[in-house]
């Protein structure tokens, strides 16, 4: 494994698919073509972008997330007990007709573009979730890779719909264990394999932080309401900590506040203040947050823990100065020793395939000036 430099540069995960990636998952969705022919236009993608990273000067690399629809409905094709259920599908099945129409009616992302992974049995992993893309990326770079895998928290509440995974799971906490028996699997895997950084991606413990009680969200997994917010959260930080023991591998949680519209004032605000005593208590070796936006608020110190900082904005065409990333690196060298800090975007480039934050010419433009501030610093 290389040794990393001072201030790794990486990023969140997603990055936009190219389009004749997002037309081979279009086929593949709709079984026109098999996975073996979506490996062959999907690997030289993947290859492609190994690349880039490299020569924009990434030090832990990403595969994209290229071969997911998105950042966590995609285990529906690796688990046994998983279906993809449209929100139509959904209204058909749950109690409540009414309350789920209101619930659609709040979401601003369009329930035509969003299928969601529901438990309708006992979970098994068919296949590994990220494990067979890890080692296709291994081939291709000496540099550490960091692998991403939607939380225990997400899937638990994404997955649960009370009307069809009850006769298996009767409550979201059962759920919950054999989700984490999934992710604590597919850890050893990762590590056996040889990840050098798995991070768990667990955005909706923003949603109850800042938004209690509101409906408008980015993804059904916050329709299975919960109970109180700190109950949640403390659950949250059980299973996540169950996940990572033992890992092997460096981790993160990944934690923001929505990366699904580029018009800010949708997307939640607040600062990690209400999460920092969860957050604190994560057995993880990084928090990889958002900082660039200052809808996050004021840098906070979790004492030992690096920090993944997010110094690019994933969602503008303006691409950051290094002079500037410099500055907020430098302001958080205050707080951090030099040897915690990590450089990445608030989140990915790419949340859902189709309607990507970004394109791929800005993505890099922005990773290259994180590894530009990263060299100045250095030096
Ligand atoms: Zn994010």
């Amino acid at each position: 494994m290389n040794r990393l430099p001072l201030f790794p540069v990486t990023t969140v995960g997603s990055w936009p698919r190219p389009p004749a990636v997002l037309e081979a998952q279009r086929q593949l969705r709709h079984r026109r073509i098999t996975s073996a022919e979506f490996a062959r236009i999907a690997d030289p993608a993947v290859r492609s972008l190994v690349e880039q990273q490299e020569q924009a000067g990434c030090d832990v690399i990403t595969d994209g997330e290229l071969r997911r629809d998105n950042f966590y409905s995609f285990v529906a094709t690796k688990l046994d007990g998983v279906r993809l259920m449209t929100l139509a599908e959904m209204l058909d099945v749950v109690e409540d007709k009414a309350a789920f129409e209101r619930l659609l009616q709040t979401l601003d992302v369009p329930a035509y573009s969003i299928s969601n992974p529901t438990a309708i049995g006992p979970l098994k992993r068919r296949e590994p979730l990220a494990a067979d893309d890890l080692r296709f990326v291994r081939q291709l770079t000496d540099r550490q890779i960091k692998v991403t895998l939607p939380g225990p928290y997400l899937l638990m509440r994404a997955m649960f719909v009370p009307e069809v995974t009850g006769p298996t799971y009767a409550t979201k906490e059962e759920l919950g264990e054999a989700v984490v028996d999934v992710l604590r699997d597919e850890m050893t895997e990762l590590a056996r394999a040889g990840a050098d950084f798995v991070q768990l991606d667990e955005p909706v413990l923003s949603e109850l932080a800042f938004a209690p009680g509101r409906t408008r969200t980015f993804m059904c997994a916050a329709l299975a309401a919960g109970r109180d917010p700190a109950e949640e959260l403390e659950l949250a930080v059980s299973l996540i900590n169950r996940v990572l023991e033992g890992a092997g591998v460096r981790t993160g949680v990944h934690v923001c506040r929505g990366n699904w519209s580029r018009d800010e004032r949708t997307l939640l605000r607040g600062s990690y203040h209400p999460l920092a005593p969860y957050l604190e208590r994560l057995r993880t070796d990084q928090l990889v947050l958002e900082y660039a936006t200052e809808r996050a608020g004021d840098l906070l110190y979790f004492g030992g823990k690096e920090l993944g900082l997010g110094v690019v904005n994933p969602r503008t065409d303006a691409v950051e100065r290094p002079a500037e990333i410099r500055v907020a690196v430098e302001q958080a060298a205050r707080l951090y020793p030099a040897d915690r800090l990590f450089l990445n975007p608030d989140c990915g480039f790419g949340t859902f395939s189709s309607r990507p934050m970004n394109s791929d010419g800005i993505a890099l433009a922005k990773v290259r000036a994180m590894a530009q501030a990263a060299r100045e610093l250095r030096g």
